[in-house]
């Protein structure tokens, strides 16, 4: 029921029907639909609302036997966001609700314990001050530091009932300046406050930009979760953490997690005091820790994946306060997936589900390439990988920077939601506060990136700009680079190595490959590329670009070829050219050893292999040829099949080196491919001049193929036509969705692309994730008509969308035989089609 009660209130429920009631705190849910009401209806509470959370309510009292705010022995309640897909810390929580003047005193009676009511009543005044009605939390945290220091105490735990009790009256007075009102004293109003909140928060900036980033649709809104308060901050016995049902950072199976004694869970994510390892849960109370293992082994086999949970002990009570999934990195996935299988507790069709295919791409990403480097400090290893760069130290800084090309490592004291922006313009992210659960680790975990947390001996003087490790200073600008699989960081010029491909890796690539019914190829246009591309698992070259053989220097040639003056010259240009574009063939058919490679004739417009008029003299003869080859639209104009009609030359020297090198090459497995065809006719001359040269090189028929890019809108309309000159398609999605769209793919991402999203037209790039209902619908219309000529005509997708998961569900079904994408999404490629499959 996620969709209607967001994955905290169905995961809640659900574990109080596994758990039992005794485990979890009860509550009610209101639903999304509620919270997309009162954003449509621009803020109004939705009908019907007030009387069914005031029904629910007294239900929870009857249950509990208390009223809610009661002043002598009151309900508390926390008052919960929680989304569809969990946005970790992006959404409100208001904790401690129901505490006023009088029912403190109660609570404090009633308990016996007046230091815990007041505790409690001030992180209420706080909370809902600044959630609420936006007091701001610095400030807050100033009163704290400020009372700490004059009381000569470090620790939240050693303020005394009169400190707490000096610290509502400060947070009151916060209250009443940011709002002009007093602090409310009527439970139901501050009800209706906190729930007001969590569904505007659902609105909010931060969680507004976490939702670009996650591409999580604005229309869903969060549920929010009202829930009988318990108390971690009772004393002793008492505490909060959170745990995972095994290690979130390898996948080993020993859970992890932090927890704090006599805390409310806000204190172990927030950073604010340094929490302990989950297994010295064990010493403090083992009956507790015995009842979380088992808790969490439970919940793993009930949802068969493995679970990051929150708890609370009251006064050696364990309640679960939350579970779900567990957001991981790579590694920790596919570890996960290999154990699982081990286990018995998955199949490998499930175990292969759990893994985010596009996380993969963590795993290939760089590691230190030297480890006797100059250990600066050392923090958590809490996002494995490593990333160098010059240090920024605000989130603002590390977007501009990237804005212009820089490679930085955002340095902060510890992270807010507001940062988060700044993590994906970073390299890597270190901070010098928090854990592996922290909201640094988890965030970066979750977008790949390397983070190295709770660096102790990093001093972080955000005022002054610089970091400080004894008696090294670094400023903004100098270099650093950390290693997020160990903790390490360092001012050396460590190189950033490629990694290696694990075992366990293999095995699961392995089963994909089982499951899968999508081939996989890849785009290389060199030998390095295509082996590359084969130790990922590559099973042939689908789209070889010939044009990168033209450039550096090659280019002068090239420019001879179509500047020559008459045929002689251009005959003599295009014989110099043959030589070197055979070699290259010859090595890359070596490389590929048999397998399919598919090489395309030249594409782009030629103009791209001139030199710019305005660097040619004057009046020059050269400069009017060059002049006289420009276009107003190249993308639309002289490229593809047109240059093989107008200069069928060029084509015939390319498929001539292309057949010699065969030649040469035991086992060559060759198929032409024809780019930007609309008219069966062009490729009908195309074909004929491939097979006369095939014959006059002595290629036997069937030790080719020949074939087409299918990456115009009238290629697919009239793709039965043109599938008769053509033994296979390859679909250029590049190409047809600029040209389907009218979407120039090198304008739109900066101009258009993040207004188009901003205002709900599009949730992401359309050249990233292909358009299924419109170019996906073209491409199928396009697959179906070519397969109504040849029934077995093969058919392949080049360009980005073939690296891309959720492009290549869609490729699956649509009857698409193979994807071919660059060597590194290869894998990625293989685990998508398996799940595509499953
Ligand atoms: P988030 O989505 O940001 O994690 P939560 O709704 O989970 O927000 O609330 C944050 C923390 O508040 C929880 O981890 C838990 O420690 C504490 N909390 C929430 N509800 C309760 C409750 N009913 N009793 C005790 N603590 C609670
Ligand atoms: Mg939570
Ligand atoms: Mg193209």
């Amino acid at each position: 029921m996620r969709d209607l009660l967001g994955g905290k209130g169905a995961n809640v429920a659900e574990m109080t029907r596994i758990l039992g009631a005794d485990r979890v705190p009860g509550g009610f849910t209101i639903t999304t639909e509620a919270c997309v009401a009162y954003m449509e209806s621009g803020g109004a509470t939705p009908a019907g609302l007030d009387a069914q959370v005031a029904d629910a309510l007294a239900r929870l009292e009857a249950q509990s036997g208390r009223t809610l705010g009661d002043a002598d022995d009151p309900l508390l309640v926390s008052v919960r966001s929680g989304a569809r897909e969990s946005m970790p810390g992006m959404l409100d929580t208001v904790l401690n609700l129901g505490l006023t003047d009088r029912s403190v005193e109660g609570l404090a009676a009633r308990t016996g314990n007046p230091r815990f009511a007041w505790d409690s009543y001030r992180r209420f005044v706080q909370m809902y001050g600044n959630v609420v009605h936006g007091v701001s939390g610095e400030r807050i945290e100033q009163e704290i530091r400020a009372l700490k220091a004059r009381r000569g105490v470090t620790e939240d735990t050693e303020l005394d009932v009169d400190d707490l009790r000096e610290l509502v009256t400060t947070f009151k007075g916060l209250y009443r300046e940011a709002t002009g009102e007093d602090f409310p004293q009527d439970p139901q109003v501050q009800l209706d406050g906190a729930i007001r909140a969590v569904f505007d928060s659902w609105t909010g900036e931060r969680a507004v930009t976490y939702r670009r980033l996650n591409r999580i649709p604005d229309s869903w809104g969060t549920a929010v979760n009202v829930q009988q308060m318990v108390f971690g901050n009772k004393g002793e016995t008492s505490g909060s953490g959170v745990a995972f049902s095994r290690d979130e950072v390898d996948g080993s199976p020993e859970p992890s997690g932090d927890f704090l004694p006599n805390a409310q869970g806000e204190d172990v994510v927030s950073g604010v005091r340094t929490p302990r390892d989950i297994r010295e849960l064990a010493d403090w109370q083992p009956a507790v820790h015995a009842q979380l293992m088992d808790i969490l082994r439970t919940l793993e086999r009930h949802y068969g994946d493995m679970q990051d949970t929150e708890f609370t002990v009251e006064e050696g009570h364990l309640y679960m306060l939350q579970t779900r999934n567990a957001k991981r990195p790579a590694q920790a996935a596919v570890r996960f997936a290999v154990d699982a299988v081990a286990e018995g507790l998955l199949d490998r069709g499930a175990a292969i589900a759990t893994i985010d295919a596009a996380s993969l791409d963590a795993l290939l990403h760089p590691t230190f390439g030297n480890l006797d480097y100059t250990v600066l400090a050392r923090g958590v290893a809490a996002s494995p990988g490593a990333a160098k760069g010059e240090i920024v130290f605000t989130a603002k800084e590390a977007v501009a920077a990237a804005a212009e090309g820089r490679e930085v490592v955002l340095v902060r004291p510890f992270t807010e939601a507001d940062d988060v922006a700044g993590f994906h313009a970073a390299r890597g992210i270190l901070t010098s506060e928090g854990g592996k659960a922290s909201h640094a680790a988890l965030v970066a975990r979750g977008m790949g990136r390397p983070a190295v947390t709770g660096a102790g001996d990093v001093e972080i003087d955000l005022a002054a700009g610089e970091m400080r490790v004894g008696d090294v200073v670094l400023r903004a600008g100098d270099r650093i680079a950390i290693n997020g699989t160990t903790g390490g960081i360092t001012t050396d010029d460590v190189p950033l190595v490629e990694p290696e491909i694990s075992a366990e890796f293999l095995t699961v690539l392995g089963w994909c490959d089982e499951l899968r019914t999508l081939g996989v190829r890849t785009n290389a246009d060199t030998p390095q590329d295509a082996a590359k591309a084969i130790e990922f698992g590559a099973e042939g070259i689908g789209l070889c670009r010939t044009e990168h053989m033209f450039l550096g220097d090659r280019q002068p040639v090239m420019a001879d070829v179509i500047l020559a003056a008459d045929d002689e010259a251009r005959t003599r240009a295009i014989d110099a050219l043959r030589p070197l574009q055979e070699a290259d063939f010859e090595e890359i058919l070596r490389t590929m050893a048999g397998r399919p490679v598919t090489v395309r004739l030249l594409d782009p417009p030629l103009h791209e292999f001139l030199p710019h008029p305005h660097d040619l003299p004057e009046g020059s003869p050269e400069r009017a040829r060059v002049e006289s080859l420009q276009e107003a639209n190249p993308m639309l104009g002289t490229r593809g099949v047109r240059l093989g009609i107008l200069m069928p030359a060029l084509y015939e020297m390319q498929v001539r080196a292309l057949f010699t090198a065969a030649a040469k090459v035991d086992g060559a497995n060759v198929e032409v491919m024809v780019p930007l065809v609309d008219y069966e006719r062009e490729l009908e001359l195309v074909r004929a001049l491939i097979e006369r040269v095939a014959q006059e090189t002595g290629v036997p028929d069937g030790a080719y193929t020949v074939g087409t890019m299918i990456e115009l809108p009238r290629a697919c309309f009239l793709a039965d036509a043109i599938a008769h000159y053509a033994d296979f398609f390859s679909f250029g999605t590049n190409d047809l969705t600029q040209t389907g769209l009218g979407f120039s793919r090198d304008d739109i991402e900066a101009r258009i692309l993040a207004r188009y999203i901003d205002v709900g037209i599009l949730d992401r790039s359309p050249f990233e994730t292909i358009d299924s209902p419109g170019v996906g619908q073209m491409l199928r219309m396009g697959a179906w008509l070519g397969r109504k000529t040849k029934r077995d005509l093969k058919l392949g997708v080049c360009g980005e969308h073939g690296g891309d998961p959720d492009s290549i569900d869609f490729f699956h079904h649509s009857g698409i035989d193979y994807v071919s994408c660059s060597p590194f999404r290869v894998p990625i490629a293989r685990v998508a089609a398996a799940q595509a499959a499953i």
